[in-house]
Protein backbone atom coordinates (compact mmCIF):
# COMPACT_ATOMS: atom_id res chain seq x y z
CA UNK A 1 0.00 0.00 0.00
CA UNK A 2 3.12 2.25 0.53
CA UNK A 3 2.86 3.04 -3.01
CA UNK A 4 -0.54 4.21 -3.06
CA UNK A 5 -0.08 6.38 -0.27
CA UNK A 6 2.87 8.10 -1.47
CA UNK A 7 1.20 8.76 -4.95
CA UNK A 8 -1.76 9.93 -3.63
CA UNK A 9 0.25 12.27 -1.41
CA UNK A 10 1.88 13.58 -4.54
CA UNK A 11 -0.88 14.56 -5.49
CA UNK A 12 -2.36 16.60 -3.17
CA UNK A 13 1.07 18.37 -2.96
CA UNK A 14 0.91 19.21 -5.86
CA UNK A 15 -2.65 19.59 -6.28
CA UNK A 16 -2.88 21.70 -3.48
CA UNK A 17 0.33 23.89 -4.32
CA UNK A 18 1.72 22.65 -1.38
CA UNK A 19 5.74 23.05 -1.73
CA UNK A 20 7.97 25.66 -2.57
CA UNK A 21 11.59 26.41 -3.69
CA UNK A 22 12.53 27.86 0.22
CA UNK A 23 11.13 24.53 1.78
CA UNK A 24 12.44 22.07 -0.97
CA UNK A 25 15.74 23.80 -0.73
CA UNK A 26 15.72 23.24 3.18
CA UNK A 27 15.04 19.28 2.22
CA UNK A 28 18.02 19.31 0.04
CA UNK A 29 20.21 21.09 2.13
CA UNK A 30 19.52 18.79 5.15
CA UNK A 31 20.30 15.76 2.70
CA UNK A 32 23.44 17.41 1.74
CA UNK A 33 24.02 17.73 5.02
CA UNK A 34 23.18 14.15 5.92
CA UNK A 35 20.37 14.72 8.17
CA UNK A 36 17.89 12.35 8.54
CA UNK A 37 14.61 12.60 6.74
CA UNK A 38 12.62 12.67 9.71
CA UNK A 39 10.72 15.98 9.11
CA UNK A 40 7.08 16.15 8.49
CA UNK A 41 5.70 15.47 4.92
CA UNK A 42 4.93 18.76 3.12
CA UNK A 43 1.26 18.42 3.58
CA UNK A 44 1.71 17.94 7.64
CA UNK A 45 3.74 21.02 7.56
CA UNK A 46 1.14 22.77 6.15
CA UNK A 47 -1.54 21.18 8.27
CA UNK A 48 0.50 22.19 11.43
CA UNK A 49 0.50 26.21 9.58
CA UNK A 50 -3.23 26.36 8.62
CA UNK A 51 -3.33 24.79 12.74
CA UNK A 52 -1.55 28.31 14.02
CA UNK A 53 -3.27 30.11 11.36
CA UNK A 54 -6.49 29.46 12.84
CA UNK A 55 -5.34 29.88 16.03
CA UNK A 56 -3.89 32.93 15.55
CA UNK A 57 -1.03 32.35 17.39
CA UNK A 58 1.58 34.07 18.31
CA UNK A 59 4.00 32.06 20.69
CA UNK A 60 5.18 28.38 19.37
CA UNK A 61 7.22 26.04 20.73
CA UNK A 62 8.88 23.12 19.13
CA UNK A 63 10.08 20.25 20.46
CA UNK A 64 12.87 18.65 17.59
CA UNK A 65 13.54 21.29 15.05
CA UNK A 66 15.98 18.62 12.64
CA UNK A 67 16.94 21.42 9.58
CA UNK A 68 14.20 23.23 10.72
CA UNK A 69 11.90 22.31 7.81
CA UNK A 70 8.74 22.20 9.98
CA UNK A 71 10.03 25.47 11.74
CA UNK A 72 9.60 27.19 8.74
CA UNK A 73 6.35 26.14 7.85
CA UNK A 74 4.98 27.52 11.67
CA UNK A 75 6.82 30.69 11.55
CA UNK A 76 5.42 31.83 8.69
CA UNK A 77 2.10 31.23 10.20
CA UNK A 78 3.22 34.15 12.41
CA UNK A 79 2.30 37.77 12.52
CA UNK A 80 5.15 39.95 12.53
CA UNK A 81 6.14 39.74 16.10
CA UNK A 82 5.63 36.17 16.21
CA UNK A 83 7.94 33.70 17.34
CA UNK A 84 8.17 30.06 17.49
CA UNK A 85 11.02 28.36 19.92
CA UNK A 86 12.52 25.53 18.55
CA UNK A 87 14.51 23.15 20.98
CA UNK A 88 17.14 21.05 19.06
CA UNK A 89 20.24 18.71 20.88
CA UNK A 90 22.13 17.67 18.01
CA UNK A 91 24.50 20.92 17.12
CA UNK A 92 25.16 19.46 13.38
CA UNK A 93 20.97 19.82 12.96
CA UNK A 94 20.87 22.79 14.72
CA UNK A 95 23.75 24.74 12.44
CA UNK A 96 21.94 23.22 9.15
CA UNK A 97 18.67 24.70 10.56
CA UNK A 98 20.44 28.29 11.38
CA UNK A 99 21.40 28.18 7.64
CA UNK A 100 17.58 27.09 6.52
CA UNK A 101 15.72 29.59 8.92
CA UNK A 102 17.59 32.19 7.59
CA UNK A 103 17.69 31.19 3.61
CA UNK A 104 13.48 30.69 4.29
CA UNK A 105 13.83 34.36 5.46
CA UNK A 106 11.69 33.17 8.86
CA UNK A 107 15.52 33.47 10.72
CA UNK A 108 14.02 37.28 12.60
CA UNK A 109 10.50 34.87 13.78
CA UNK A 110 12.62 31.49 15.28
CA UNK A 111 14.62 31.57 18.61
CA UNK A 112 16.47 28.18 18.09
CA UNK A 113 17.70 26.89 21.63
CA UNK A 114 20.75 24.36 21.69
CA UNK A 115 20.70 21.66 23.70
CA UNK A 116 18.51 18.68 25.15
CA UNK A 117 15.21 20.17 25.25
CA UNK A 118 14.57 19.22 29.31
CA UNK A 119 17.49 21.43 30.14
CA UNK A 120 16.09 24.68 27.51
CA UNK A 121 12.24 23.82 28.84
CA UNK A 122 12.39 24.94 32.88
CA UNK A 123 14.62 28.04 31.28
CA UNK A 124 11.18 29.49 29.34
CA UNK A 125 8.86 29.33 32.90
CA UNK A 126 8.05 32.40 33.72
CA UNK A 127 7.66 33.88 29.84
CA UNK A 128 4.80 34.75 28.05
CA UNK A 129 3.02 31.24 27.57
CA UNK A 130 2.86 29.27 23.85
CA UNK A 131 -0.19 29.41 21.87
CA UNK A 132 0.82 26.53 20.37
CA UNK A 133 3.86 23.84 21.18
CA UNK A 134 4.83 20.90 18.36
CA UNK A 135 6.61 17.85 20.49
CA UNK A 136 8.92 16.57 17.83
CA UNK A 137 11.73 14.74 18.86
CA UNK A 138 12.53 12.12 21.33
CA UNK A 139 9.73 9.98 22.03
CA UNK A 140 11.01 8.24 24.97
CA UNK A 141 10.99 11.99 27.10
CA UNK A 142 7.55 12.57 25.70
CA UNK A 143 6.08 12.16 28.96
CA UNK A 144 8.08 15.16 30.63
CA UNK A 145 7.61 16.96 27.52
CA UNK A 146 3.78 17.16 28.21
CA UNK A 147 4.43 18.34 31.42
CA UNK A 148 6.19 20.68 30.81
CA UNK A 149 4.09 21.66 27.87
CA UNK A 150 0.77 21.54 30.26
CA UNK A 151 3.78 24.86 32.64
CA UNK A 152 4.48 27.08 29.47
CA UNK A 153 0.56 26.62 27.38
CA UNK A 154 -1.83 29.17 27.91
CA UNK A 155 -4.85 27.72 28.83
CA UNK A 156 -7.10 27.19 25.06
CA UNK A 157 -3.41 26.45 23.74
CA UNK A 158 -2.90 23.58 21.19
CA UNK A 159 -0.22 20.58 22.31
CA UNK A 160 0.36 18.15 18.88
CA UNK A 161 2.12 15.08 19.34
CA UNK A 162 3.97 13.76 16.43
CA UNK A 163 4.76 10.37 15.09
CA UNK A 164 1.58 8.96 17.64
CA UNK A 165 1.08 5.31 15.56
CA UNK A 166 4.18 4.07 14.48
CA UNK A 167 3.42 1.90 11.92
CA UNK A 168 0.82 0.39 14.33
CA UNK A 169 3.37 -0.48 17.24
CA UNK A 170 1.78 2.15 19.71
CA UNK A 171 -1.08 -0.76 20.20
CA UNK A 172 1.08 -3.15 21.43
CA UNK A 173 0.89 -3.19 25.13
CA UNK A 174 4.03 -5.51 25.58
CA UNK A 175 6.43 -3.40 23.37
CA UNK A 176 9.83 -2.96 25.11
CA UNK A 177 10.64 -0.34 22.16
CA UNK A 178 11.56 2.61 24.95
CA UNK A 179 9.51 4.88 21.59
CA UNK A 180 6.44 3.02 22.37
CA UNK A 181 6.27 2.92 25.35
CA UNK A 182 7.18 6.41 25.79
CA UNK A 183 4.38 7.60 23.04
CA UNK A 184 2.12 4.76 24.95
CA UNK A 185 2.81 6.77 28.65
CA UNK A 186 2.33 10.14 26.69
CA UNK A 187 -1.37 9.46 25.29
CA UNK A 188 -2.26 7.69 28.39
CA UNK A 189 -1.13 10.92 30.29
CA UNK A 190 -3.25 12.99 27.91
CA UNK A 191 -6.24 10.95 28.32
CA UNK A 192 -5.58 11.05 32.34
CA UNK A 193 -5.19 14.88 32.39
CA UNK A 194 -8.44 17.02 33.34
CA UNK A 195 -6.70 19.96 31.64
CA UNK A 196 -6.48 18.33 28.20
CA UNK A 197 -9.03 17.57 26.36
CA UNK A 198 -7.17 15.28 23.53
CA UNK A 199 -7.58 12.84 20.55
CA UNK A 200 -5.06 11.14 17.72
CA UNK A 201 -5.64 10.15 14.49
CA UNK A 202 -3.81 8.04 11.96
CA UNK A 203 -2.50 9.22 8.86
CA UNK A 204 -1.09 7.12 5.60
CA UNK A 205 1.00 9.25 3.18
CA UNK A 206 4.61 9.62 1.95
CA UNK A 207 5.50 8.99 5.83
CA UNK A 208 3.91 5.27 6.03
CA UNK A 209 1.37 4.63 8.55
CA UNK A 210 1.73 7.18 11.54
CA UNK A 211 -0.37 9.56 13.57
CA UNK A 212 -0.14 12.60 15.35
CA UNK A 213 -1.96 13.60 18.68
CA UNK A 214 -3.27 17.20 19.23
CA UNK A 215 -4.77 18.07 22.61
CA UNK A 216 -6.54 21.66 23.81
CA UNK A 217 -5.99 23.14 27.25
CA UNK A 218 -9.06 23.42 29.09
CA UNK A 219 -10.10 26.60 29.86
CA UNK A 220 -11.10 25.85 33.59
CA UNK A 221 -13.34 27.31 35.15
N1 LIG B 1 10.24 18.78 13.61
C1 LIG B 1 11.23 18.42 12.60
C2 LIG B 1 10.59 18.59 11.23
O1 LIG B 1 9.46 18.11 11.05
O2 LIG B 1 11.24 19.17 10.36
C3 LIG B 1 11.68 17.00 12.77
C4 LIG B 1 12.28 16.70 14.11
S1 LIG B 1 13.10 15.12 14.15
C5 LIG B 1 11.77 14.00 14.07
C6 LIG B 1 13.58 15.02 15.84
C7 LIG B 1 14.69 15.97 16.24
O3 LIG B 1 14.73 15.99 17.67
C8 LIG B 1 16.09 15.56 15.77
O4 LIG B 1 16.71 16.62 15.10
C9 LIG B 1 16.83 15.23 17.05
O5 LIG B 1 18.22 15.59 17.04
C10 LIG B 1 16.07 16.09 18.06
N2 LIG B 1 16.20 15.59 19.43
C11 LIG B 1 16.31 14.31 19.86
N3 LIG B 1 16.42 14.26 21.18
C12 LIG B 1 16.36 15.54 21.62
C13 LIG B 1 16.41 16.14 22.90
N4 LIG B 1 16.54 15.41 24.01
N5 LIG B 1 16.33 17.47 22.98
C14 LIG B 1 16.18 18.23 21.86
N6 LIG B 1 16.14 17.71 20.62
C15 LIG B 1 16.23 16.39 20.50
Amino acid sequence: MQAEWSGLDRYYTAALQVEDSALNSALSANAAAGLPAQDVSPLQGRFLHILARLMRARRVLEIGTLGGYSTIWLARALPADGRVVTLEANPAHADTARANLAAAGVAEKVELREGPALDSLPLLAGGEPFDLIFIDADKPNNPAYLEWALKLARPGAAIVGDNVARGGAVANVVSQDPSVRGVRRFLEDMGAEPRLTATALQTVGVKGWDGFSIAIVNEMA
